[in-house]
């Protein structure tokens, strides 16, 4: 099968030189962009790459500054996108630029699925493995990582190791955000389904610690939770929420009549976001009167709804450059976990940014279960909460720092696939195995090659 990677965030471009964004628009940097088709490619990009060093770009999916390498060269592995299913059918091996959306096509009507689903399929398998995504179904099902077999990586010296979870730096290259080397091919074993659907419940809340309480329950019968919280709708800074949970539809709770194959493809058509918005569009005022149509529509109470799974895990994905509406200086995504014990931060944070005038636009809330041996990877024990802060007229730089204290004071950290402004330091607090997941890719990567603006931000290389 074939698949195609987009340039993601956003990126124009002079010959193979291009300024490239986060998909959060709010950092950039201008890169060489080197186009390989081989692993052989690959590891001549890797051992040609030049002082500022090499990074791989998958989609683009990435909030911050991830996949940018400013002054450096970022690797477009989207020829790398073939895909093939063991005779037995446990194992899937694919090439690392193919995309998730273009990867469930294929697997779908053969009743197989990813164990794991980021909230967009525009995202590629290298990008999944080197973020260590994680979707509604962490409680019980853990990130992508814990299902992975085996990985091919091409090191720092240009040469090709095939990882598996027995290994250090199997699980240093799980969640080290591309610095150990470029991921080529990942084995991974799909999850068995009988229908392309879901069996959704919703459930509308007044106040906060209602809806935690009831998704705190809900995360012992149900394979998939997630909330949406709405922060500056008449309910006040920490107000009404929804909450949805669900599993995978199995062909009984089908209604033969109406839904044909079950294996069948969604045929959801996809909009545009305009490419220029003015702006200041998004204001108190314009979040508050979408956030209150959304609670209409999206949080009408029901249980037993019969949703396709590419609207259960990605329904953003059916506004093409949603990420566009925050105007020219974009967003900031930021999302932390903080220990179960430690829920109260979710309030504090929500309110904290109430009070600054700094309102998210989109606010997700989610748990955690045991996190994984990777030492850089970002789940947790307990509850994660995403929040897009337009960066345009708001208070936000002065309330991050405070909210960063926050975070590490209760325990917690922040994800590297969002982050776009967090200090060595706030970082550093929050992986406290980060000295191991260095002397890991010390092996992989003597000399440092594999660099990005990430990287350089949080001291993960010496500055340069
Ligand atoms: C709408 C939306 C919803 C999202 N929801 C979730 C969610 O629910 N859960 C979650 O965990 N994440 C979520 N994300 C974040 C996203 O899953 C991650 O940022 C993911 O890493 C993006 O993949 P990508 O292919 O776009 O990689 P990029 O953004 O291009 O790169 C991300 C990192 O991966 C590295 N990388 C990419 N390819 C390779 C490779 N072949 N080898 C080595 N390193 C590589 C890059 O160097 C970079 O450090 C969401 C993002 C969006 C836009």
């Amino acid at each position: 099968m074939t698949g195609s990677a987009p340039a993601g965030g956003s990126a124009t471009h002079a010959g193979d030189t291009r300024m490239v964004t986060g998909w959060g628009r709010c950092t950039r940097s201008v890169a060489h962009m080197v186009q390989v088709t081989s692993v052989e490619d690959v590891s001549h990009a890797v051992t040609n790459a030049g002082v500022r060093g090499v990074v791989a770009r998958g989609a683009g999916r990435s909030y911050g500054d991830a996949s940018q390498n400013g002054g450096g060269s970022l690797l477009d592995l989207s020829a790398l996108n073939q895909a093939r299913l063991s005779s037995d059918g446990a194992l899937v091996t694919v090439g690392a630029g193919l995309r998730l959306d273009d990867l469930m096509r294929w697997l779908l009507p053969q009743g197989l699925m990813v164990p794991v689903s980021p909230g967009t399929g525009r995202v590629t398998i290298g990008g999944m493995i080197a973020a260590d995504v994680h979707g509604k179904n962490h409680h019980v099902d853990g990130s992508f990582g814990s299902h992975v077999a085996s990985l091919d990586l091409i090191d720092g010296r240009g040469e090709q190791r095939r990882l598996n979870p027995e290994q250090p730096e199997f699980w240093a290259t799980v969640g080290g955000m591309g610095l150990t080397g470029v991921i080529t091919s990942v084995a991974f074993r799909p999850l068995r389904v009988e229908t392309a659907y879901a069996v959704v419940n919703v459930e509308r809340f007044a106040r906060l610690q209602a809806l935690m309480d009831a998704m705190r329950e809900q995360d012992r019968r149900r394979r998939y939770t997630v909330a949406w919280l709405d922060n500056v709708g008449t309910g006040g800074p920490v107000g009404r929420g929804i909450l949805a949970t669900g599993d995978n539809a199995a062909i009984g709770d089908l209604d033969p009549s109406r839904m044909g194959d079950p294996l069948r493809l969604s045929q959801d058509r996809a909009l545009t976001a305009p490419r220029t918005v003015p702006s200041g569009l998004l204001n108190r005022a314009s979040v508050g009167t979408f956030n209150a149509a959304w609670f209409a529509w999206e949080g009408r109470p029901r249980t037993g709804e019969i949703q396709h799974l590419t609207r259960f895990f990605h329904p953003l994905d059916r506004v093409e450059r949603w990420n566009h509406i925050y105007g020219r200086k974009g967003f900031i995504q930021y999302q932390f976990v903080v220990p179960d014990n430690a829920g109260s931060v979710v309030e504090e944070v929500l309110a904290a940014l109430h009070r600054a005038g700094a309102p998210s636009f989109l606010t997700v809330l989610k748990r955690f279960g045991e996190g994984n041996p990777g030492p850089l990877s970002f789940p947790m024990p307990g509850w994660t909460l995403a929040l897009d802060l337009p960066v345009a007229g708001s208070g936000l730089k002065d309330v991050l720092p405070a909210l960063d204290r926050m975070v590490v004071e209760a325990g917690g950290r922040f994800y590297l696939a969002k982050d776009a402004h967090a200090s060595p330091s706030s970082f550093a607090k929050g992986y406290p195995r980060l000295d191991e997941w260095r002397r890991c890719r010390d092996t992989l990567d003597p000399e440092r090659r594999f660099v990005s603006d990430l990287a350089r931000r949080l001291e993960l290389v010496p500055p340069g």
